[in-house]
């Protein structure tokens, strides 16, 4: 792994009020996670206040979502343009927008599009769910998420992705992957991203998530393909958060 390990927290649709997010953001721009990028994600009314909160700190924002046009006719969207400047990372494709809002494989494209254009970073989101995977398909349904969302890109721009591998199944369930099941889809995933975009170099970021907390961290870290995690549930409680971020072996 050639790259900082980096650790971004989803906060989802919590912290329930301003002054929650931006104690929780101040606190962990307070730490020093020595060679570690961290980034945290919270709901878009809180984005201001938290880019103040870790203003002098090496913590970086991130939004969950956004919509790819510009602007116009799309209610309850924010789009790139309105984000970029204030945030470096953006996740995309996440299994909960997939499920609730129907995200299809084209939409997820076009986000990731307008993310670059935008000069921001996609954390893409991919993985299977419990069925795909006891029938034997997880590698193939992944693989086929990646084609999807950068198939045809040039590999400036395939590089320029933080690829989450996300088992729907291990999502706030409190089940994880094995560490060794982490490894080896992290594996697949970098191998299907030089199939993508041949000359790509290994070093695309290739986080897991779903269900890491503090007593899991440190194995599934220490794996050599795993390059951090995207952190939901443990994200939002400091002690948690900080352990796991403190628990990569760099
Ligand atoms: C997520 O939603 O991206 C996530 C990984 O959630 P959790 O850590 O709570 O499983």
């Amino acid at each position: 792994m050639t790259q900082r390990p980096l650790i971004a927290g989803n906060w989802k649709m919590n912290t329930s009020s301003r002054e929650e997010a931006v104690a929780l953001a101040g606190a962990i721009a307070a730490v020093d996670f020595d060679g570690v990028d961290v980034v945290v994600c919270p709901p878009f009314p809180w984005l201001l206040a938290v880019r103040d909160a870790i203003a002098e700190s090496q913590v970086a924002l991130g939004a969950q979502n956004c919509w790819y046009m510009p602007n116009g006719a799309v209610t309850g969207e924010v789009s790139t343009k309105m984000l970029s400047g204030l945030c470096e990372y953006v996740i995309l494709g996440h299994s909960e927008r997939r499920r609730l809002f129907e995200e299809s494989d084209a939409i997820v494209r076009e986000k990731i599009g307008a993310v670059l254009r935008a000069a921001m970073t996609p954390i893409l989101c991919v993985g299977e769910t419990l069925e795909i995977r006891e029938r034997g398909d997880a590698v193939e349904h992944v693989t086929s998420q990646l084609v999807a969302a950068l198939g045809g890109r040039p590999p400036t721009e395939v590089e320029a992705c933080v690829v989450a591998y996300e088992p729907v199944w291990a999502i706030g369930t409190g089940i994880a992957a094995s560490a060794s099941d982490a490894e080896s889809m992290a594996v697949s995933i970098r191998e299907s991203i030089v199939e993508i975009s041949a000359g790509v170099p290994h070093n695309v970021r290739v986080l897991y998530g779903g269900s890491v907390t503090p007593t899991n961290s440190a194995e599934i870290l220490s794996q050599p393909h795993v390059g951090g995690a995207l952190v939901g549930g443990a994200s939002l409680d400091l002690d948690a958060f900080v352990t796991i971020a403190r628990s990569v072996r760099i």
